[in-house]
């Protein structure tokens, strides 16, 4: 089982705010500059349809959604 993580690279980033209006659960844009910003890294899986398509959607190709193996379960 793999862990999808977003990662948000703010010095690409071109303020457009795309992100936030595609899942907004997920992206907001700094109050003081626009810059985007994650609001949760390890998002629900059912956004993370949303999460894709925001990555897709960025003008500056500054999302992405990794993959991480989940931390083993000790004694499991
Ligand atoms: S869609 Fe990309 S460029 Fe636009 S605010 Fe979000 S991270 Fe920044």
């Amino acid at each position: 089982m793999a862990i999808a993580r977003v990662h948000l690279d703010a010095s690409k980033c071109v303020t457009s705010g795309q992100c936030v209006l595609t899942a907004p659960e997920v992206f907001d844009q700094r109050e003081e500059d626009g810059v985007g910003m994650v609001l949760t890294d390890t998002p629900a899986p059912e956004l993370l349809d949303r999460v894709r398509e925001a990555a897709a959607g960025c003008p500056a190709a500054a999302i992405r959604l990794l993959h991480q193996p989940s931390a083993r379960v000790a004694g499991g």
